[in-house]
């Protein structure tokens, strides 16, 4: 049997479209199993595919189809902020809005002209952003916190393989670091914040393959918040500043929530890239 790569690809494609899937998972998938760049891949496109590797793909590509299981979870990794970090089905796939909050925050640290900051990214999950961010901002010491085990797991392999020096801690939120009365000079959180009367909504490739962990909280998608910021003025040190991800439709909820906790912060809503409702920045007066 002889297989061409570009009539797996085109073959590939339109199985996908046909089942409303997104043809370009084909051609990302095929780029996986064949382990070729992309411009490899695209200078490769009249060449002849091994057997073993076309049945490979066609199982994934089908278990994508039925399941809807991510091409993240199949292939292992993801891209974010220019790295490649480790998933698996314990750590929320990491996101482009992410990124922004990511953005943001270096942003703002750069601009208070000192990186000698303690950070803490609470409810780190993959490690991405505390890695980031502790590679981004040399001279900053960074902490995490996870609830899950199996999710600290992958994020210390990440730093250990990214050579980032992190703290990781096991709990709730915040609480290692109340425990241990560590002060931070920034907080940076993506979590859970979708409500659970939203679950139906959700893509397949969400709700059955990101934690449940990662995405949902009780009130309205606001209990971490209010967990975090409960903590939080006990641990944040003046000047600080808080970069939350929120939901799109949770932005004043959230702004009103942290201007409880400081009535003296300047609190910004920011948009992402779709220009919806994304970032919480809040400057701690
Ligand atoms: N941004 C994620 C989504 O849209 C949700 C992640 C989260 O709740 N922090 O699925």
């Amino acid at each position: 049997m002889t297989i061409k790569q570009y009539e797996v690809l085109k073959r590939a494609s339109l199985f996908l479209e046909e089942n409303n899937r997104e043809p370009r998972f084909a051609e990302l998938l095929l780029q996986h199993h064949l382990g070729l760049s992309r411009s490899a891949f695209f200078l490769n496109m009249r060449e002849t595919i091994p057997e073993e590797v076309y049945h490979a793909f066609q199982t994934d590509l089908e278990k994508h189809v039925n399941t809807g299981i991510p091409l993240q979870h199949l292939t292992g990794y993801e891209e974010f902020y220019g790295r490649r970090f480790q998933v698996n089905e314990s750590v929320l796939i990491p996101r482009p809005e992410t990124e922004e909050l990511v953005q943001h925050t270096i942003a703002a640290v750069n601009f208070r002209g000192n990186q000698k900051v303690r950070i803490v990214d609470v409810g780190t999950g993959s490690g991405i952003i505390a890695i980031t961010l502790a590679l981004e901002l040399p001279e900053a010491d960074v902490f995490a916190t996870d609830i899950s085990q199996a999710a600290l797991h992958v994020a210390r392999a990440n730093a250990a393989r990214l050579g980032a020096e992190v703290t990781f801690f096991e709990g709730d939120f915040l609480q290692p670091l109340t425990e241990r009365q560590l002060p931070v000079d920034i907080l940076v959180s993506n979590p859970p914040y979708i409500a659970e009367a939203e679950r139906t909504e959700l893509h397949d490739t969400v709700k059955n393959f990101d934690p449940d962990l990662a995405l949902f909280a009780a009130d309205d998608g606001l209990a971490a918040y209010k967990k975090i910021m409960k903590h939080a003025t006990k641990l944040i040190n003046r000047n600080g500043l808080i970069a939350f991800e929120i939901g799109h439709m949770q932005g004043e909820a959230v702004k009103r929530l942290v201007e409880e906790s400081f009535p003296d912060s300047n609190v910004e809503i920011i948009q992402d890239i779709n220009g919806k409702d994304r970032i919480i920045l809040a400057k701690i007066g």
